[in-house]
Formats: C-alpha cells, structure tokens, sequence
C-alpha cells in the first residue's frame, strides 16, 4: 500500500480521542497533520469549554490544527420544517402501545460526511472529483482495547483507518490515567446534549449542573413528540409519540432519579440502569464518535422521522 498522504486524527473530543491528540502532541505517536472535530451544533458546553482548552494548551503548541466541520444543527433541523432532517434515534410508543426506535441516521449526515468531505479537500479533491487510486489518508480513531469490537474499516478507499490505542494496548482507564497526569481528568464525554441514547446518569447530570441545557433538552423533547417537523409538514406525520427518555415519558416526567446498582451498590437496583451504568462506566453509552457510536445498535423500524 502507498504511504499515506496525511495523517489525521478523528477528534470526537471525548476521553479516547483526546488522549490520542495527547500522545501525539506529547511525542508518544507520530506527529498528525489535523484533528478534525465534527460539530453536530448540540454538544453540550462542557465539550465546547473541553475543545478550546485542548486546542490551546494541546493541539497548538504541537502545531497540529483542529479542523471544526459541520453539516447543521442537529437541533436546529428537526424543528425547522423546511430543512431535510437525518433522523435521531428516538424512542417510539406507537399507537397500539408496542414500542420501537426510530432509524439513527445523525451520525452518518452530521460526523462522518463533514468529515469526509473535510478529507476530501484535504486530498485536493472535493466531491464530486474522482480520487486517484492509492491516494489516502491515515484516520486515527479513539477505540480503546476494552472496546476493540468496534473498531472498522472505513467505507472509502480514500481513508484508511488506525487504532494506536489498540495498537498499544491501551485501555479506557490507561487513557483516562494520562489524561489526569497531564491536568485533563475531567475530559467530558461527547455527545449530543438530547442524545436519546444518554442514561439517566447523564439526564441527572444535566439537569442538576446545567439547568439552561436541561431546560433546552426538556423543550426539545416536548417539541418532537409527533416526530420531525419536515415529516409533519409534509403531511407524514408519525403514527405514536417519539420521545428522548427510553421510558418513553416526557423528560422532565421520566424517572431519571431511579438509584442504581452502580450507583448505590447494597440499595435498591433497578437491572435496566444496572446495565446502562455498567455500560456508562466502560464509557459505552453516553458517547457517539463518528467511526465508533458507542450508542449500541437502534432498531431498524423507520417512522417517518428521516424526511
Ligand atoms: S450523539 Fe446521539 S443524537 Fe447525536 S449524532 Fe450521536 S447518536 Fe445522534
């Protein structure tokens, strides 16, 4: 295989990620030519404040750019009846009272196309122009040993995918080990702030430590009751309710105060956190980076959502 032309890091700016942009700043890995940070518009600030701080004390004095794409606001776009909506995994009652999930189709429109349109233009060649064979970048995505099963190969010949953490055995809590060294303990997880994939743990932490964004995720929620609103205007509007909260309640309705095994291990459990919690801790489900969605797999029911 030809050498690669650039070596970029995929920077969903959650704990794996960072700790790549560390060792590569730091001399632990070779030196990257970007970090690309794909902005869904709706991470919550914490992530914002985490990106400026790692760009800063990080990324520049290594000299490598954080490369900011977008393609909208997720927020933004399911709300707006005029624009196409990519279809967030949002938990369905549906009219006969059965349960499903709408398609999840926000990571593919607002992560991995702006950055591989990003890519493109790196490469000289911006859609839709042919890119010569062999031609290619090396993508480095945050996948730690703990959870390697997810680690792919990417679906464009003109992106070849890397896993350093892997390659050097590192694991979520080796990450998490340098990443406190180095004064950087508190790297947030990256997510969406009305991922409907969050657990209560987040829903709680949402709601007690940054009241404003809580008041934005419970007036999202309420607003996306009937499904989007392109779909909707379109006369396609869902059959059910669409909620955020897997009980499938309104959120600022939903039991989210519920006390977990993890949490309050010798209390009360409630198996269904006891699982999302185990999973949190591994840092599974309350982070989506563009290669690596560790937000599980959604049903595949489509309900009109993805206009
Ligand atoms: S964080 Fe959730 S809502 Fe946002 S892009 Fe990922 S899966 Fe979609």
């Amino acid at each position: 295989m030809s050498a690669p032309a650039l070596r970029v890091l995929s920077l969903g700016a959650g704990v794996q990620s960072t700790c790549l942009l560390l060792m590569a700043a730091v001399g632990h890995l070779p030196k990257l030519d970007a970090a690309i940070f794909a902005d869904t518009g709706w991470e919550p600030r914490s992530v914002y404040d985490h990106l400026d701080r790692i760009e800063s004390e990080i990324a520049k004095p290594a000299g490598i750019p954080i490369l900011r794409v977008s393609s909208g606001n997720i927020r933004d776009d399911a709300l707006d009846p005029s624009r196409r909506f990519a279809s967030m995994p949002l938990h369905i009652l549906n009219a006969d009272g059965g349960e499903g999930m709408s398609r999840r189709q926000c990571t593919g429109q607002y992560k991995v196309r702006p950055i591989k349109e990003k890519v493109r233009e790196l490469l000289g060649f911006p859609h839709p122009q042919r890119i010569p064979a062999g031609l290619h970048v090396e993508q480095w995505i945050g996948i730690s040993v703990d959870e390697f099963h997810r680690a792919k190969d990417a679906d464009v010949a003109y992106m070849k995918n890397r896993f350093p953490l892997i390659e050097q055995g590192y694991s979520r809590s080796d990450c998490l080990r340098l990443l406190r060294s180095r004064g950087f303990g508190q790297t947030p997880k990256s997510a969406c702030l009305g991922c409907p994939y969050h657990g209560n743990a987040q829903w709680r932490a949402l709601r007690d430590d940054a009241p404003d964004e809580w008041e934005d995720v419970v007036a999202f929620d309420a607003s996306i009751r009937s499904g989007n609103a392109r779909a909707t205007a379109e006369g396609k509007p869902l059959l059910g309710q669409a909620y955020l909260h897997r009980s499938r309640r309104p959120l600022d309705e939903a039991p989210i105060d519920r006390v977990t095994a993890h949490e309050w291990s010798g209390r009360q459990t409630d198996v269904f956190d006891a699982v999302a919690d185990a999973e949190l801790e591994n840092g599974a489900p309350d982070g989506c980076s563009p290669w690596s969605c560790r937000s599980g797999t959604p049903t595949q029911t489509d309900h009109g959502l993805a206009s």
